[in-house]
């Protein structure tokens, strides 16, 4: 590890991002930031001038992570400027405040102001009004090792589903104009990427948000030249319209993956959460995706262990997510988050149930998974390659979000190739290149 000397011409600066895909992407935007004001960017462990945490806040596991995270930065880098932004830093400023090392506490819409605040004197400074701006970003390259670049098109959220802490975190609901969507998408497919996908904290509100529907912006970015790939992030189902479906289903270019948040297969607890579906406006969904895609891969995230959820409830939902063709499984066992009304409820059950089912829950997933890679073998599948692992072969994405493997003695990064998927391994494909 190289020293800083008082003399050292570049800076340095070290990411550590947590959380959704939302924080990745304005993690990126804020990389290029520095990079564009003459910094280098260097692992995260190692020295640096600056150490930006960009936390999150969702789980009371992530905001553990995020007081580690800040500790290992100190470590490494006394020195330097300790920055902890982003929804933990909105939350717990204070309790931040006191942790040692720590120089800038940026909330949600200040991070992107980090350089404001850089060249301030070493007192501690807190940054945590929130602004009703929408501040874009994208992954640029030097988000290390994406080949898939993320597009912000929505940030915060107006809806008050009674377990979440985002609304609090990042805001009311706004959303990036089209016009501004689609100079982003045209710069990235400029710098390389094959691959967009949209994210957001609420996707689905980027019409109330934007007073465009979210398929227009689709149908528009499906049109640029230059872009081969477009996937959706997570949509809120009841926000997945016919008109969304058939301008997906008119494109190649899209890809055949859908994340659909479930978090409940039972009514009861659907209606305490707050959610805006029931069990069958869910079932119904599903069952519309996968008519028009039939190979489809489909992620829903589940909650498991929330407050007063009883055997049977929790049954609903892996019965429910056994029964449609979920594929991909994201379980998290309910985390209660201070001020929100799901943490007021008295009900709470004990640690142990929530690890038990998550964990039932988990591993149903990850064979349901295996069993849909099964599925894909003796297919062709057109694959996005991102890099080579260590045993030399190179992996990449199916359309419908299958991490596939080959071998090949040519540079395949970032190259779409058709594929053979020969057999499964796990939840992954092996397959063979054709020519
Ligand atoms: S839709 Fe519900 S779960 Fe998702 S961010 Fe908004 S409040 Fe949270």
């Amino acid at each position: 590890m190289d020293n800083i000397t008082p003399d050292s011409k570049v800076k340095r600066v070290a990411f550590h991002t947590l959380g959704c895909r939302l924080n990745f992407s304005e993690t990126g935007s804020i990389s290029k930031g520095f990079t564009d004001r003459g910094y280098d960017i260097v692992d995260f462990g190692e020295e640096a001038d600056v150490v930006f945490i960009n936390t999150c806040t969702v789980t009371d596991g992530a905001d553990s992570t995020c007081r580690n995270l800040i500790r290992k930065a100190y470590r490494s880098s006394p020195e330097g400027k300790i920055v902890v932004a982003g929804c933990y830093a909105q939350m717990e400023a204070p309790k931040i405040a006191k942790m040692e090392g720590v120089d800038l506490i940026l909330g949600t819409s200040e991070k992107y102001k980090v350089f404001d605040y850089l060249d301030e004197s070493d007192e501690l400074v807190i940054k945590v009004d929130k602004s009703a701006d929408f501040f874009g970003a994208t992954t640029t390259d030097s988000d290390h090792g994406h080949t898939r670049s993320f597009l912000k098109i929505q940030d915060g959220c107006n809806y008050v589903c009674s377990f979440c802490i985002i609304p609090q975190a990042r805001g009311r609901s706004r959303a990036i104009a089209p016009e501004k969507a689609l100079s982003d998408a045209r710069q990235l497919i400029e710098s390389g990427y094959k691959e967009i996908v949209l994210t957001g904290v609420n996707i689905g509100e980027y019409e109330e948000a934007s007073g465009t529907p979210l398929w227009r912006l689709v149908e528009s970015l499906l049109k640029l030249d230059g872009l081969e790939r477009l996937r959706l992030g997570s949509v809120e189902p009841n926000t997945i319209t016919d008109e969304l479906i058939s301008v997906l289903k008119s494109s190649p270019k899209a890809m055949d993956h859908f994340h659909v948040p479930m978090q409940s297969g039972d009514d009861q607890i659907l209606k305490e959460m707050r959610r805006r579906y029931s069990v069958a406006d869910y079932r119904k969904i599903i069952d519309k995706i996968i008519k028009h895609f039939p190979n489809a891969g489909i992620g829903a995230d589940m909650i498991v262990g929330y407050p007063g959820e009883s055997e049977e409830q929790f049954k609903n939902t892996y019965n429910l997510a056994k029964e449609l063709p979920i594929t991909h499984f994201h379980v998290f066992p309910y985390s209660r988050r201070k001020n929100t009304t799901a943490s007021r409820l008295e009900n709470q059950l004990q640690h142990a149930v929530k690890k038990e089912r998550t964990r039932a829950l988990m591993m149903f997933g990850e064979a349901k998974l295996s069993m849909f890679a099964e599925d894909q073998v003796g297919r062709r599948h057109q694959v996005l390659f991102e890099k080579q692992n260590e045993q030399g072969l190179w992996e990449g994405y199916t359309s419908n979000f299958v991490r596939v493997q080959v071998e090949s003695s040519a540079n395949l990064r970032n190259s779409i190739q058709t594929v053979f998927a020969e057999k499964q391994m796990g939840t992954e494909l092996i397959g063979q290149i054709l020519h």
